[in-house]
């Protein structure tokens, strides 16, 4: 049976299958990202090109994950749960080599101050000087990209860089169809950083371009 109907099938054992298919492999994503469409009867999954590499199983834990998010589904699968683990452990495979020498230095220190130096070092590069995104953790390439906008203010820096580095260590725990990587866990070790209220005040006031004033909501991934 084709990859698409087995994940569906599993999901719908008493629907019928009629949908015209197809998978695409790109360089477009960085990591394991991948996204899914249906429009009218045409499924269409779009996968990076490192999913070409990984094993039917996992794929179909991750066709079933698109899947359940486009048709609002709730169920776990023996295959979804293949497919998270393979996102959890993925990092250790991941090649190290963007790491930028001065975000490297931050994280040796916040390592050693708040994790006993036992995180293990993902790759750490600049983003664009987005002040909406200040930081991010991809699991798929193991990488924490932080926004330029931080490049000149060391505190927050590190404050935000903390905080991508909890993702890597918590990662994310799933329940219900839906990933929190924010939890309750997450939140009371991102409060153990010296200064943290502070940092969270100033992060909210962070000053955007000249005459637009202030940017008052802020997240990072
Ligand atoms: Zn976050």
């Amino acid at each position: 049976m084709e990859m698409i109907e087995e994940a569906y099938k599993s999901l719908y054992p008493e629907k019928d299958f009629n949908f015209e298919t197809r998978i695409k492999y790109s360089g477009h994503f960085r990591g394991y990202n991948a996204n899914a469409s249906l429009r009218s009867n045409k499924l269409n999954f779009h996968l990076s090109k490192q999913w070409r590499e990984v094993s039917r199983d996992i794929k179909i834990g991750l066709i079933q994950e698109l899947l359940c998010k486009l048709l609002k589904n709730k169920t776990k699968t023996y295959h979804m749960d293949l497919y998270h683990n393979f996102l959890k452990n993925v990092h250790i495979a991941v090649p190290k080599t963007k790491v930028d020498e001065t975000l490297l230095q931050h994280f040796i220190l916040i390592n050693e101050k708040y994790f006993a130096g036992f995180l293990e070092q993902p790759n750490l590069r600049w983003g664009s000087h987005s002040i909406s995104k200040l930081g991010s953790y991809d699991y798929g390439s193991d990488t924490i990209t932080m926004s330029k906008a931080l490049q000149h203010d060391p505190e927050l820096l590190q404050y935000v860089l903390y905080h991508e580095m909890l993702h890597k260590k918590h990662k994310f725990s799933h329940t219900g169809g839906r990933t929190h990587s924010h939890t309750p866990v997450f939140k009371a070790d991102e409060e153990k950083f010296e200064n943290a209220a502070e940092c969270e005040k100033r992060l909210r006031y962070l000053p955007r371009k000249p005459r637009t004033g202030f940017m008052k909501i802020f997240n990072f991934g």
